[in-house]
Order: C-alpha cells, then sequence, then structure tokens
C-alpha cells in the first residue's frame, strides 16, 4: 500500500479498480488490451491495413492520366510501406509484449521509426519521416472508424472503474463519461482546468495534477481516490479500505444533510436574499442541478455540443439542445461558444495550426467573430430558445468595447433577420458579458453601461492577473483568489455593476469554494453560480451569515500584503457564525 498525493476535484471518495491509460507524444491514448483480447486486437489491425491499402489502390485508379508522375511515385510510396510486413510485425510484436491496444502499438512503432529518421544527417532523407507519419495516420484513420464497433465493448470494460491517464482533455473526459467510470486520476491538471469542472459536474470524485499516476499505478490495481484531500491509496490494506469506506459513509451522509435545505431560501441572517444558481455543461447535469436547489443556471457552457465531432451542430440541434435546458430550468444564462486555448473540440488531435499561446489567441468571442455564419446560427439558437424561459445571452472573454460593438451589431442583425423570416424568438434577451480579462475588469464601468448585466469569470481572471496558465499544475502554487490585485478587480465590477443598476454575477471557481462566500457577500455580491455539487453548502454558510457591517474585516483582507495573514483574516471571518463588529475582527 502507499499513497500518492494531487489536487482533489470533483465529489467524495470512489474505492476500485484502475483503468490506466496514457497517452503518447502523438495523442493517441494508450489503451491496454488484455492478454486474452490480443487476437482480436490484432485482427482489426489486419482489417485496418487492408482498409488503408484498398483505399491507396482507389486512388492510384482516380489518378488522371496526365497527372504529374510524382503523384503516382508518391501513392506507390505509401503502399509499399502499408504492404511492409515489417511494418506489420513491428507493431504485433509490440503488442504482444507490452499489451496494448493496435492504435498504442502503431504509435510506439511510429517513434521509433521517426527516431530514426531525425538522426539521419541527409536533410532529404529527414524529411522521409513525413511519408511515415501520413502512411500512419491513414492506418490510424482506419482503425479509428472500426473504433465506434468496438466502443460498446470499451464502455463495458469502463463501467464502475477509475480511469488513470497523463491528462485528458475536456473533449476525452466527455468521451469517457459516456462510460460511466467512477472516478479519474491524472497526472496533468489544476483544479481550475476544464477537466477539474468537469468532474465536478459529473459529480465524481478525482484526483488531477497527480505526477506518476502513470508511472505508480497499475493497470488492474484497486485504488482509492479522495477528492477530499487529493489522495490516491493504492492497493489499500483491510484498515484502511475500512476507514476509507467509512469515511465515504460520512462525507455521502452530511451530503445528504446539506441536501435537506435545498427547499429553503438562500437569505443571510440579517436578510440579504442571495441568487444562487447552477453552472451546467451537459444535459445530463440538468437533473443534479435541479436536485441542488439552485434557482437557475447563471453558466451554461455550450462548448460541449461541439466537441469529439467533424462537423458543426446546426442551428436546429442548438436550439433543440438550449430549449431543452431552458423548459427543464426555467432562468438559463446561456453563453455564446468558448472554444480555444483549453477548451479544443477535438482535445487538440487536429492537425491545424497551433497558436504559440494559446490562451492568448483566438478563443471565445474572437473565435466567433472570426467565424460570423457559425456566431449567428448559435445566436438565433439561443433567441430562439428564449421564448421557453428566463434566457440571458453572454459573451465571453471580452477585452474592448470594439468587439462588444462588433457583437451587438451581428445580434442586431440575427434579430432583424429573424423578423424578416417571421422566425418566433424573445426580442428582449438581455446580453451580458464575462468579466475575464483584467483590462474588461479595469473598464468595467465602460461595459457595465452597454450591457444588462455583467459575470465574473475568475478562472481565467486569476490566469490572466497573475500570470498562470489555469491548465499548467506547475504553477497552481500562485493561484491565489486572495490575491490583492484579484480582490480589487472583483470589487470594482461589483462596485461598476452596482452603479449602472446592473446585476452582476461570479461564476468562476471562487463561488463554488465556501471559503469565499462570506468574503464575497461582503464585497457586494448577491449572484453566485456554481457547480451543482456546491451549492447546498455555500447556501448552508449564506444561512448562517451576517453580511451587513462586515467592511471593517473585509477591508483588513484587502489591506493585508501577506498572503498568510489574508488567509488568517479569512479563517476568522468564516469560523464566526454570528456577526463580529468589525474593530474585533480586524483586531
Ligand atoms: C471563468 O473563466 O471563470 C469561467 C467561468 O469560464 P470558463 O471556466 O468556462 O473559462
Ligand atoms: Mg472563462
Amino acid at each position: 500500500m502507499f499513497t500518492l498525493q494531487g489536487s482533489g476535484v470533483g465529489k467524495g471518495i470512489a474505492i476500485g479498480t484502475a483503468y490506466v491509460m496514457e497517452r503518447s507524444a502523438t495523442y493517441v491514448p494508450s489503451k491496454p488490451v488484455k492478454r486474452a483480447k490480443l487476437g482480436a486486437e490484432i485482427a482489426l489491425l489486419d482489417l485496418a491495413l487492408k482498409r488503408a491499402s484498398d483505399s491507396l489502390n482507389k486512388a492510384m485508379e482516380v489518378v488522371p492520366e496526365d497527372a504529374p508522375k510524382e503523384i503516382t511515385a508518391f501513392l506507390d510510396a505509401h503502399m509499399l510501406m502499408v504492404e511492409d510486413p515489417t511494418l506489420r510485425e513491428a507493431t504485433v510484436e509490440i503488442m504482444r509484449k507490452q499489451s496494448y491496444s493496435a492504435e498504442t502499438a502503431l504509435m510506439i512503432h511510429r517513434n521509433q521509426l521517426v527516431e530514426v529518421f531525425d538522426a539521419m544527417e541527409d536533410e532529404y532523407l529527414r524529411s522521409k519521416k513525413n511519408d511515415v507519419d501520413q502512411v500512419i495516420q491513414q492506418i490510424h484513420h482506419q482503425l479509428l472508424a472500426l473504433d465506434s464497433e468496438r466502443e460498446v465493448q470499451r464502455n463495458v470494460e469502463l463501467e464502475g472503474r477509475i480511469l488513470v491517464a497523463h491528462d485528458l482533455t475536456p473533449a476525452d473526459t466527455v468521451l469517457f463519461m459516456k462510460m460511466k467510470m467512477s472516478a479519474f486520476v491524472t497526472n496533468l491538471g489544476s483544479p481550475i482546468s476544464h477537466v477539474a469542472i468537469l468532474a465536478r459536474s459529473l459529480q465524481i470524485p478525482a484526483v488531477v495534477g497527480l505526477h506518476g499516476a502513470i508511472k505508480h499505478i497499475e493497470h488492474g490495481a484497486t485504488i482509492a481516490v479522495d477528492s477530499t484531500d487529493g489522495t490516491v491509496i493504492v492497493d489499500p490494506d483491510e484498515n484502511s479500505l475500512a476507514e476509507l469506506k467509512a469515511r465515504q459513509q460520512e462525507y455521502e451522509d452530511h451530503y445528504q444533510e446539506l441536501l435537506a435545505l435545498r427547499n429553503l431560501e438562500p437569505r443571510t441572517l440579517d436578510g440579504h436574499l442571495i441568487s444562487l444558481l447552477a453552472n451546467v455543461e451537459l444535459p445530463t447535469e440538468i437533473e443534479p442541478a435541479l436536485g441542488s436547489g439552485a434557482t437557475g443556471v447563471g453558466l451554461y457552457r455550450t462548448e460541449y455540443l461541439f466537441m469529439n465531432r467533424k462537423i458543426l451542430p446546426t442551428e436546429e440541434e442548438q436550439f433543440e439542445a438550449y430549449s431543452k435546458v431552458v423548459k427543464a430550468l426555467g432562468t438559463v444564462t446561456i453563453r455564446t461558444l468558448d472554444l480555444g486555448a483549453d477548451k479544443q473540440v477535438d482535445g487538440g488531435r487536429a492537425q491545424g495550426k497551433v497558436a504559440i499561446n494559446p490562451a492568448l489567441g483566438i478563443r471565445a468571442v474572437r473565435f466567433c467573430l472570426r467565424a460570423p455564419g457559425m456566431f449567428r446560427a448559435q445566436l438565433r439558437a439561443i433567441f430562439r430558445a428564449a421564448v421557453y424561459g428566463n434566457v440571458q445571452c453572454m459573451i465571453p472573454m471580452l477585452s474592448n468595447l470594439d468587439e462588444l460593438n462588433q457583437v451587438m451589431d451581428i445580434i442586431n442583425d440575427v434579430k432583424y433577420e429573424l423578423d424578416s423570416e417571421k422566425v418566433k424568438y424573445d426580442p428582449s434577451v438581455p446580453i451580458g458579458g464575462m468579466i475575464e480579462v483584467p483590462a474588461a475588469a479595469i473598464t468595467a464601468d465602460q461595459f457595465a453601461q452597454r450591457l444588462n448585466f455583467l459575470s465574473i469569470g475568475t478562472n481565467d481572471l486569476i490566469q490572466y492577473t497573475l500570470a498562470i496558465d489555469r491548465v499548467d499544475d506547475e504553477v497552481n502554487y500562485l493561484y491565489d483568489p486572495l490575491h490583492p490585485s484579484i480582490l480589487r478587480l472583483v470589487k470594482h465590477t461589483i462596485d461598476a455593476g452596482a452603479k449602472c443598476n446592473i446585476p452582476v454575477s461570479l461564476c468562476g471557481e471562487m463561488a463554488s469554494d465556501g471559503n469565499y462566500t462570506r468574503l464575497l457577500l461582503g464585497m457586494g455580491l448577491r449572484i453566485f453560480s456554481m457547480d451543482p455539487v456546491a451549492v447546498p453548502e455555500v447556501k448552508q454558510i449564506i444561512r448562517n451569515s451576517y453580511v451587513n457591517d462586515t467592511t471593517g474585516c473585509i477591508d483588513t483582507i484587502f489591506n493585508s500584503t501577506q498572503s498568510t495573514d489574508r488567509f488568517n483574516h479569512l479563517q476568522r471571518l468564516n469560523e464566526n457564525h454570528l456577526h463580529l463588529p468589525s474593530a474585533q475582527l480586524s483586531a
């Protein structure tokens, strides 16, 4: 038995069998295959090789007679490689020796070949590695096509198991989620990365940023994943198992107790009624959101509709999806597409141009403004779905008012179009913006004058203000929502909204963390949007808090220059269930 430490996210504790997957340098997940299934896996490789060779043959047949000779030579070379028995033999040997799937073994062999080419002095010969890549890709493509046939089999294998992976993109997680894993552990990732956010919404435990997870946890080992303290116990002994099971039960009992507050108002002891909303991304989260006691959705992330697919969802498909959430939850803030950076549609496997610094590149509203056709379809779907409830439309990642002007022009166009087509829609949908770029937070007063509401996205706001990549666990230690810069930007945004008389919510992970609830209440925040799993606890804190007259204490936190002092003052604010005069708290 041994214990590994990472960052705990999600809900509860899981005990189960590890299903280890590895992602190689070229982004093909390593899938171990049981010895008994190797024969079937090899047959699959043979089928993929045959299909790749057939498709090259077909390509040869349609090459025009007058086409340059190089084309046929190129296809010939590829055909030779596909049909080369050593390619098959080397791959099969890796499969047999390491019990890997065909895809993984093929990729390992590809890496071995590329290494040889890379070491060549002659530039021409070195460039031949591109041919290897293209051929391997073709075979992979065939394997992927066959994959759906195998998916059912995999689902059965992963169900109830604990997935251990090097890294999971949000797109991967959505795929694996369908397989009903009971928990996951990753080498990479931080508590505010999207995979972590998804673990919370799926209400399963996860530990991220656990370096060496893949190395230390064996496929098939019994492990316990504790999201409350970020530990993973490998091969727990009987005593630890009994203790873990008791803690699992305790956690569940406590959660059920909190859920009993479901129908009570989130009102502070001095009478402030707070709005508690849920963040949702997948249709499967409607139930947990409803069950949590949230009174609506403050952030509906729409990226997941666009993931793991080759073609964009149509307006109709989006309309159906949004309408479903609106009909179920009544009050919903739908965020327009926030793709790019850590939210790649295909888990980053596309071969396209990759921005050097994706978080600062074309993402979210920047991406939408570059793809007006796609943006318009989404806006139309949102405005149409709005007839079924109380819908708001929220634009992510705004950084200047010119962008907002462009968005508003498109919105006006879309409305004009819907009017002229006599399509049923709600023309009065409030338009709001996420304040998640420091530039937007500093100029929140200007945004507040132009928008119907603001929502503070602390995940990105912290990333950009503190210059810490939210998916890089190496800089996790710098994640500090109490940093004076963050507190000032959040306060400035809340005040800007109040001055213009428009609502301001906070929908970053900071809202889900009960440690910050009283602080945010004291800073004037009245609308919290969070992972459904956090709603009961935050409600309990609100119901045990005073808001009035906490200014002195809040000021003390704001003015403390040392992080330990800020933390200690926050602890004191949180420890006192009843109102204490500010002088006492700041003493
Ligand atoms: C945020 O940045 O705080 C936020 C809520 O948006 P996302 O996490 O989807 O980027
Ligand atoms: Mg964001």
